[in-house]
């Protein structure tokens, strides 16, 4: 009779060193099922253009799905690159922009070195550096969510920085200005994470003629609400862009989601309509948080940072959870705390805001 072998313990299947002990990046929850208010991931409230739906059974109805999606996805890129009047061969498209993150940090950061982001932001590039053996050098924000000028003063090895612009949870922006004096002034690529820069003032793809070191990703999860789709894009200087190429996974994108975010992209008339609404509802709820005795930021994306002067947040959040409204807390080690509120529709944040007052 044959012993069945032991279960190997972590020591035994010879983890990488690192993985172990890494702490894992945990996106905000996703209830299955119920009726919730969600106000808490940043998704769109707003169904994506329709023109996605008839783009998605297109790839159907003949033997399209049976072959293997384009690598470069390169009906999106035309198609982006009128858009935006960029040439294609200065996009790289991906899984979502957390993908074309990961790539950046592949191909950028080695083991030992060094990534350097502002602090607080978007805590999955902590983790990116991880996967990597990487160093994170957290660089923390002003008060003001203003970043001091040594951002660009080097640490040993450091081999790229992100800045999330809009920043995450705080809204805030950093003028394409700023974005390039610091880039100038570091000695390795600078990532701009524009991740909500459709629904800001100003957007820093114009740099990226200008400097050979500046990145941007972009993201259609947030303002062509096609989060649950997973399509991103970076923009950058050709080559940058062909050293990605190298990195990425050559399917990386599916033929489905290639051809709902050509689509979604064409339709620049449903983004102005949605940015619209988003915008003015953002300002609704701004309002309202402040007469609530709140602190709000003023935001340039599709969430407000809110922060009480004599109130503990974490109440708030686990109140509204008990009401079917989902919000973010937030709680950043030596920094603080906070609630990150998503613009939902005007009847969701009604709703919202009503429950607050209650509270
Ligand atoms: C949501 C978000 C992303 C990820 O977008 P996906 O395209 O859904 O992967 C990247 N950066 C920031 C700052 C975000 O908030």
């Amino acid at each position: 009779m044959l012993d069945t072998p032991p279960r190997p313990d972590d020591s035994d299947v010879l983890l990488r060193s690192g993985i172990a002990a890494l702490t894992p990046y945990t996106p905000g929850e996703q209830p299955q099922g119920g009726k919730w208010i969600k106000l808490n991931t940043n998704e769109n409230p707003y169904p994506p253009s329709p023109a996605v739906a008839r783009a998605i059974i297109a790839t159907t109805t003949d033997r399209t799905l049976a072959k293997y999606p384009d690598p470069l996805a390169t009906a999106f890129r035309m198609r982006a690159s009128e858009v935006l009047g960029i040439d294609p061969e200065w996009i790289v498209c991906g899984n979502g922009s957390d993908d074309l993150l990961t790539i950046l940090v592949r191909t950028f950061v080695g083991s030992g070195e060094c990534l350097r982001v502002p602090y607080p932001s978007y805590i999955l590039y902590r983790t990116l550096a991880g996967i990597q053996g990487a160093h994170c050098n957290e660089f923390p924000y002003k008060r003001d969510w203003t970043l001091d000028e040594a951002f660009a003063v080097p640490p040993a090895d450091l081999r790229l920085a992100i800045i999330a612009n809009p920043n995450s949870p705080s809204g805030t922006l950093l003028s394409p200005s700023r974005i390039k004096d610091l880039a100038d002034r570091l000695p390795c690529a600078l990532v701009v994470d524009e991740a909500y820069a459709d629904f800001s003032d100003t957007n820093c793809i114009d740099l990226v003629r200008q400097s050979k070191q500046i990145i941007v990703t972009r993201s259609l999860s947030k303002s062509y609400a096609l989060a649950g789709l997973r399509f991103g894009f970076a923009i950058a200087q050709p080559h940058i862009i062909e050293q990605l190429r190298k990195v990425k996974d050559s399917y990386n994108c599916d033929t489905l989601s290639i051809a709902a975010a050509t689509a979604a992209i064409d339709d620049q008339q449903w983004l102005a309509a949605n940015r619209k609404a988003i915008i003015a509802t953002r300002q609704r709820l701004t309002d309202a948080m402040r007469a609530l005795g709140f602190q709000a930021q003023e935001s340039q994306a599709n969430f407000v940072w809110c922060t009480h002067p004599e109130r503990p947040h974490k109440p708030f959040y686990e109140e509204l959870k008990k009401n079917g409204i989902l919000i973010r807390y937030m709680r950043y080690d030596n920094w603080g705390d906070g609630l990150r509120i998503t613009v939902g529709t005007d009847a969701e944040i009604e709703a919202f805001v009503n429950c607050m007052k209650t509270l």
